[in-house]
This record gives structure tokens, sequence and C-alpha cells, in this order.
């Protein structure tokens, strides 16, 4: 990546009408397009459940399914708490008065967006949850490959499974992504996790059921083909979080000469994916800029926008422009 071009402010290319304004306009069209993807889930769930006290087939789903899913759930939502709560904990009330970071945009997100990106997160959860049940069943029936023997940091072969299920998951959030993006995929489901422009790291599950089940079945694809160490999932989602939270966090923690150097630029930044939630046809990536580098899906100003943020001598904005609406 060469030398800054002149900065300029990045807007919003065609943003999208304001919606969920408030309690009232936000709880309907959430339930709106949750309700339907879980009635179903739930009629499935019944329908296998009746299937097994019909036939007494005893199956291990009905068994310890519910116990695994709570599990999941339970995890997950910990997870979540721990890294978007720490994160907006430490960012929109400790250290934005500092000025140590740099905040990306000029007004921080309101209360009512932050409700929705919670929202939305909580109910990915419980479609992670049942991908969990699914991998709990895959390993049963011998179709998923996992192992634990031994201490697995020792091992090159747990080294290049967690490099390989980083560079594996960067490739398919990329083209999915990229596929989310086609018309339809996006009037019916992407929409939702763009509804945040101004994205908080509230946002980092906040997505259309459809849209959460893309992005989790991954990990049962790879372990079709690719033995994996819990320890290698565990890594894997531990950075894929810390990553999510870091695009929507809206400050940006990398110095300001990051972009400058090879290979550092191949790193995303907090700036790359900000600039997605408001110039939605440019910024694809989710770890690393070598896919949208290749295919020329950066934004033209990336890298101007991200000296701008970064470059600021006053990081911090002023108070009336900070506070949540
Ligand atoms: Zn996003
Ligand atoms: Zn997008």
């Amino acid at each position: 990546m060469s030398e800054a071009t002149s900065p300029k402010t990045v807007e919003p290319t065609k943003p999208l009408p304001r919606r969920n304004k408030g309690k009232r306009g936000l709880l309907v069209p959430y339930l709106q397009t949750i309700l339907p993807w879980f009635a179903g889930l739930a009629m499935i769930c019944s329908a296998v459940i009746a299937i097994d006290w019909l036939l007494d087939l005893q199956l291990p789903v009905v068994k310890r399914g519910p116990m695994i899913f709570g599990a999941v759930y339970a995890t997950n939502l910990i997870r979540y708490v721990v890294f978007a709560g720490g994160a907006f904990f430490a960012f929109y009330v400790v250290l934005r008065r500092t000025g140590w970071f740099a905040q990306i945009q000029n007004s921080l997100a309101s209360w009512s967006d932050i409700r929705r990106e919670v929202l939305y997160s909580l109910s990915s959860l419980a479609i992670f949850a049942m991908i969990g049940v699914v991998v709990y069943l895959g390993k049963l029936a011998g179709v998923l490959h996992f192992y634990y023997d031994g201490i697995p940091t020792s091992q090159p072969y747990f080294w290049f499974t967690v490099l390989a299920m980083i560079l594996i998951h960067d490739a398919w959030f990329y083209w999915t992504h990229r596929l989310l993006h086609t018309k339809y995929l996006y009037a019916k489901v992407h929409r939702i996790h763009h509804q945040s422009h101004n994205p908080t790291p509230w946002a980092a599950f906040a997505f259309h059921p459809v849209e959460a089940f893309v992005q989790a079945i991954i990990l049962p694809i790879v372990a079709l083909f690719m033995p994996l160490h819990p320890f290698t999932v565990v890594i894997w989602m531990l950075y894929m979080t810390g990553m999510n939270v870091f695009g929507h966090l809206g400050f940006e923690l990398f110095p300001k000469n990051f972009l400058r150097y090879w290979p550092l630029y191949w790193h995303n930044t907090g700036v790359h994916h900000n600039m997605h939630h408001r110039c939605v046809n440019y910024n694809f990536g989710l770890y690393f800029n070598y896919w949208d580098l290749l295919f020329k899906t950066n934004h033209p100003d990336y890298q101007a926008e991200f000296e701008r943020v970064t470059s600021r001598e006053d990081k911090t904005m002023p108070e009336a422009a900070k506070e949540p609406a």
C-alpha cells in the first residue's frame, strides 16, 4: 500500500433509512425477522421429539440436545458479554474521556441502536448453540473429526490447524459476505447487520438468523475434513470474537503508520470495517486485507481515512457529539 493520498472525510455512499427508533419501533420489526425462523426451528425440534417418543428411538439429540444447546448458549453468552461488554465499558465509559484512542466517527451510536444490536446478537447466539448441537451429533456419528490426545501446543499439527482455521474462515467470510451483498440477500438478510451505520461492540453478532447460520456452519464444515483439537476451536473463537468486536468498536487501536508497511497492512483495522458500515460496497474482509486487495474491493479512501482518524491531534470528540442519543 502506497503513501496516503490527501485525507478526505468518508461519508456514507447510500445511507439506509433510519429505522427502529425507540422501543416500540424496534420490537415489532425485530420479532417479525426472528419469530418465523425460530418458530420453524421449534417445529423441527418438536417433530424430532415426537418421532423419538412414538418410535422409542432414544435419539441422543433428544436426550442430550437441550443440555448441549444450553451449555453452548451460556458459554457464547459469556464470550459475548466479556468481549463486547468489556470493550463497551472500557471505550465508551472509561477511555473515551482520556483521548488515548481515536474515535472513528464524530458521534456515537444511539441507545436504540445498541438495544437492536444486543437483541439480534442474543438471537444469533441461539443459532450458534444450534450449530453446537450439530457439532456434537456429528462427532457422535463419527462424521466430524476432533482429537483430544497429548499437549496440543507442542504439536506442529495443532498450530497448522489454528492457522488453517483462521485462513479458511477468512476466505469463507469474504466470499459469503460478498454473496450477502447481492441485491436479494442484502434486502432479505444482511440489511439487519447494516442497520448500524456507526456500530458499537454490541453489534459483533447482530445478524439475521440466516447470516448467523452461514457464519457458524464453517466450524462443522472444516471438521468434516480436518481433525481439530478443542483448543484450536477455542483459539479461533477468541481471535474471531476479538476481531468482530474490534471491527465494531468505533475506535481505532492501531497507530497511524500501520497501513504504510507490509505485512502490517495485510491485517484489517477498526477503520476498515467501520467504513464498511458507511460505504457498504467496499471493505468486505474480516481478519486480513488480501482478499479486498486482490479483488480491489478496498474503499479508495481507506488508507486516507485511516490516517485522518489516527492523525488527529485531539482524538476525543466534543462532549455534545459523544453522548449516546
Ligand atoms: Zn459489521
Ligand atoms: Zn456487509
